[in-house]
C-alpha cells in the first residue's frame, strides 16, 4: 500500500504549492475511518481510496480532488458525516464528498425510467462540480481493475454500466486514456472470448511487426529533425476494444484490419503541425479521404489534432496524429487537463478553463434538465449526445434501441428480437415505408413489418452491421436450407415408400434411423433431400427384408397425378397445374405442394427448356428442387430408374399472358454474307427475342447457329421455326431440347 509520504511526493511533483498538512490529515482520517474494513480481495479497504487518489495524481489534479478521493467512501461506509468532514476539511471538500456519496448508489443499468432519473442525478452532481466526475471515474477505474474480486453475478452489471455510461462520459470529457482503459476492462469482462482472440492476434502481429514500429518512429523523428523541428514520435497499438469496435462497425474480420498501429507526432507549435504534415505527405503516399483537420475545427470535447493515414514502409497503412504538447495533454486527459490551470479562488466549477468545450457541453445538458424534459426524454437526449459513434432509434412504443453508426433496419429488427429479425419483410422509418437496407439516423422511429412466411435472405449477412444480426442471419439461412432439403427429402421418401407398398410415417422412418447413422427423422429427410441417402437404402433400413423392384417393372406407372400447383420462385410468375383425376392420384395427393408452402425452387432444365404448349414433366432433384423438362427431352432418360422423382405437371394456361420462356434452336444456314442478318430479321419479325447466339462452322459451305430465344409459347416457337425453314439460306431449323 502506498505510504503517506509517497502520495504527497506524487502530488508535489506537479504541484509544488500543495498543502501537505491537508493531504496528511485526509490520509490519516480515511485510514482510521475505514479501520479494519477489508475489500473483497482481502486488502484493507483503505487501499481503495488511496489507489483512487493515486490515479488522480496521474491526472495532476488539485488538492481538493485528491482529498475528496481519499474520503470518497467515508460517509457511505463509515461513521463519518458531512458535518464532520466540513469541520475538518472545509465546505468545498465536504460538498465534493457528499456529491460522490449521492451518486454512489445510482444504478445506471436499471429500467429505463429509473436509469434516466439516475443519469440525471449523476449529471447534476457533476454539474455542481466536475471534480465529482473525475473522482467517480477514478473510483470506477480502480473498481474495474479489481473486478476479479467482485462476486461473479455483479461483474457483468458493473462492466455494462461502465461501457454504457462511464466510458462515454470520459470520452465526452475528452479523457481518452481513461475511456480506453475503462472500455477494455469492460470488454474483457463482457466478451471474454472476443477479448482474448483479439489480444492474441495483436500479440502475434506485435512479434511480426515489432521492429516496424520502431523503424517508423526513428525514421520520422530523424526526418523532422533534419527540418529543424523538435518532434517526439510515439507509435502505439490500438486497444482491443477499439479494434473490436472497428471490426463491428465495418463488418470486417481481423485479417482485413489494416491499421492496427497509430503514430503520434508531438511538435512545438501549431505551425510545426502543418509542416510535419507536409513532410509526411511528401514522404509517403496518402490514403485518400482520411485527412482531418481538428486544429482549425476542434471536436466538441476540445480535442485538437491533425489526422492522416499514409501507406508506410512495407506497404502498411499507418495512421498519424499530429499535434502540439498542449493539444496532446488535452487529448489524453481532456477536462482533467484544464484543472491544471485552475483559478485559485477555489470556488467550485471555476477551476475549469472557460475555454473548455467539454464543460460547455455539460452545462448545456444540465440546462436541458431545467427545461423540464421527462426522464425518458432526458435519457434520449443525453444518450444521443453522449455516444457519438452510435445511433439511437426507437420502437413505435418508445423503446430505445442503441446501434452502431451505419446500422440498418435489419440490425434494428435483430436488436429488438431475433424472431423479429428473422421474419422482417419491410419497415417504416418515421411512418414512411423504407427499404430494410436504409441507414438509420439518430432519433428515427422504426417499425418493422414482419411475416411468418419470411426467412432472412442470405445477402443480409453482408448488409447488417451488428455482429448479432449477422450471426442470426447465418443461423437462419443454414436452418432454412436444411428445412428445404428436409422438406424435399420427405416428399421423395414418401413417394418411395408408397411405391414400395410400405406405410410411411415419421415413426416408421425413425425405426431405420440408427442403421443410417442419423439421430433425428429430420436429419434423415435432409440427407435424402441432399442426395446423401438413397431412398432404396432408406426403405431397406426400415424394412431389412425388402428388395427393390427392377427399374423396368415400375417405369410404366411412374407418372404421378393429382391436384395442386407450383409457383415459380424466380422470373415469371407462372403456375403449373397438375392434372386431376388421373389414375395415380393418391401418390401425388401425398405431396402437399401448394403455392409456395413447399418452399421448393422450381426451374427449367438448363438446356432446352420447356415452353407453354409443351407437355412437361417435373423432376424432384435432391438438393435443387423441381426441374421442368419438356416430355421429349432426352435428359429424362437419366431419371428412368428413379420414378419416385417424377411429377406430372401441366401449364396453367390462364396465368400465361405475356410471359416469355427460354427455348434453344439450331439453325443450319449457308455460309455467306448476310445470312446472320436474315435469320435475325425473321426472328425479329415474329417478335421473338434473341438472348444468345453461338456460331460454328461445320463445313466451308454451312454455318451452324445455336440461338437462345425467348418465346411466348410452343405455337410462337413453331411459327419462328417454320418461317426460318422457308428462307432459301436456311437448310434446317430445329428445336434443341436435349
Ligand atoms: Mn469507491
Amino acid at each position: 500500500m502506498m505510504r503517506q509520504y509517497e502520495l504527497v511526493d506524487r502530488v508535489r511533483r506537479y504541484n509544488p504549492q500543495t498543502d501537505e498538512a491537508l493531504l496528511d490529515r485526509a490520509y490519516v482520517y480515511a485510514m482510521k475511518a475505514h479501520g479494519t474494513q477489508v475489500r473483497a480481495s482481502g486488502d484493507p479497504y483503505f487501499s481503495h481510496p488511496l489507489e483512487v487518489a493515486a490515479i488522480l495524481t496521474d491526472l495532476k489534479l488539485d488538492d481538493a480532488t485528491i482529498v475528496a478521493a481519499l474520503l470518497h467512501d467515508t460517509i457511505e461506509d463509515t461513521d463519518a458525516t458531512k458535518a464532520e468532514i466540513e469541520r475538518l476539511f472545509g465546505a468545498q471538500i465536504a460538498q465534493l464528498v457528499e456529491g460522490l456519496t449521492k451518486i454512489k448508489k445510482l444504478d445506471l443499468v436499471s429500467k429505463q425510467a429509473k436509469q434516466a432519473e439516475n443519469l440525471r442525478k449523476l449529471l447534476l452532481a457533476i454539474a455542481d462540480d466536475v471534480r465529482v466526475l473525475l473522482v467517480k471515474l477514478a473510483d470506477r477505474l480502480h473498481n474495474m481493475r479489481t473486478l476479479q474480486y467482485v462476486p461473479t453475478e455483479k461483474r457483468d452489471r458493473v462492466a455494462q454500466e461502465t461501457l454504457d455510461i462511464y466510458a462515454p462520459l470520459a470520452a465526452r470529457m475528452g479523457m481518452q486514456e481513461m475511456r480506453e482503459e475503462l472500455e477494455d476492462l469492460a470488454f474483457r469482462q463482457l466478451m471474454p472470448e472476443a477479448y482474448q482472440s483479439i489480444t492474441e492476434r495483436v500479440e502475434e502481429l506485435r512479434e511480426r511487426n515489432g521492429p516496424l514500429v520502431q523503424e517508423i518512429e526513428q525514421e520520422l523523428e530523424a526526418e523532422l529533425q533534419r527540418r529543424d523541428m523538435q518532434a517526439e514520435v510515439k507509435g502505439r497499438e490500438k486497444r482491443p476494444h477499439s479494434i473490436w469496435g472497428k471490426m463491428e462497425r465495418k463488418a470486417i474480420s481481423f485479417e482485413q484490419l489494416s491499421d492496427l498501429y497509430g503514430f503520434r507526432i508531438i511538435v512545438e507549435s501549431v505551425e510545426d503541425c502543418y509542416r510535419a504534415l507536409g513532410l509526411v505527405h511528401t514522404k509517403w503516399a496518402i490514403v485518400p479521404g482520411r485527412f482531418k483537420d481538428y486544429i482549425s475545427t476542434p471536436k466538441p470535447n476540445d480535442y485538437r489534432s491533425l489526422h492522416t493515414t499514409v501507406i508506410g514502409p512495407r506497404r502498411q497503412r499507418v495512421e498519424l496524429q499530429i499535434r502540439t504538447h498542449d493539444m496532446d495533454e488535452i487529448a489524453e486527459y481532456g477536462i482533467a487537463a484544464h484543472a491544471l490551470y485552475k483559478d485559485d479562488s477555489g470556488a467550485p466549477g471555476v477551476m475549469l478553463s472557460n475555454e473548455s468545450r467539454a464543460y460547455a457541453w455539460l452545462r448545456k445538458t444540465i440546462e436541458n434538465l431545467a427545461q423540464g424534459l421527462s426522464p425518458e426524454e432526458f435519457l434520449e437526449h443525453t444518450k444521443l449526445e453522449l455516444f457519438h459513434d452510435q445511433v439511437f432509434c426507437f420502437t413505435p412504443k418508445g423503446r430505445l434501441i442503441a446501434l452502431p453508426r451505419k446500422a440498418t433496419p435489419i440490425d434494428f429488427a435483430y436488436a429488438v428480437h431475433t424472431d423479429v429479425g428473422n421474419t422482417a419483410v419491410g419497415c417504416k422509418i418515421n411512418g414512411n415505408i423504407a427499404p430494410l437496407v436504409s441507414e438509420l439516423k439518430n432519433g428515427d422511429e422504426v417499425e418493422i413489418i414482419t411475416s411468418k412466411a419470411q426467412t432472412p435472405p442470405g445477402a443480409w449477412e453482408t448488409i447488417a452491421v451488428t455482429g448479432k444480426a449477422r450471426a442470426a442471419v447465418r443461423r437462419a439461412t443454414r436452418a432454412a436450407v436444411r428445412a428445404q432439403y428436409a422438406g424435399l427429402g420427405r416428399k421423395i421418401s414418401e413417394r418411395a415408400f408408397s411405391r414400395a407398398g410400405k406405410p410411411f410415417s415419421d415413426e416408421a422412418v425413425a425405426k431405420g434411423m440408427s442403421r443410417l447413422a442419423r439421430t433425428a427423422v429430420e436429419d434423415v429427410f435432409a440427407a435424402v433431400g441432399r442426395g446423401e441417402i438413397k431412398t432404396d437404402d432408406l426403405i431397406r433400413a426400415v424394412h431389412p427384408d425388402w428388395t427393390a423392384q427392377r427399374p423396368e417393372e415400375r417405369v410404366a406407372g411412374s407418372r404421378a397425378h393429382g391436384e395442386g400447383w407450383f409457383e415459380l420462385k424466380k422470373g415469371h410468375n407462372l403456375k403449373f397445374k397438375i392434372p386431376e383425376g388421373a389414375e395415380e392420384a393418391e401418390t401425388l395427393a401425398a405431396i402437399p405442394i401448394r403455392g409456395n408452402n413447399a418452399n421448393l425452387p422450381v426451374r427449367f432444365a438448363p438446356d432446352g427448356g420447356a415452353v407453354p404448349g409443351d407437355r412437361i414433366v417435373g423432376i424432384l432433384a435432391p438438393g435443387e428442387g423441381i426441374t421442368i423438362y419438356p416430355i421429349q427431352s432426352s435428359a429424362l432418360q437419366d431419371f428412368e430408374d428413379t420414378p419416385e422423382r417424377w411429377l406430372d405437371v401441366r401449364w396453367d394456361v390462364d396465368e400465361l399472358s405475356d410471359g416469355r420462356f427460354p427455348a434453344r434452336i439450331r439453325v443450319t444456314a449457308l455460309n455467306e454474307p448476310g445470312t446472320l442478318g436474315q435469320v435475325a430479321s425473321v426472328i425479329g419479325e415474329r417478335n421473338g427475342n434473341i438472348q444468345g447466339l453461338e456460331m460454328r462452322s461445320r463445313s466451308p459451305d454451312f454455318t451452324e447457329l445455336l440461338i437462345d430465344l425467348e418465346v411466348f409459347d410452343l405455337r410462337h416457337l413453331n411459327g419462328i421455326l417454320t418461317d426460318l425453314r422457308g428462307r432459301p439460306v436456311v437448310s434446317s431449323a430445329e428445336r434443341v431440347n436435349g
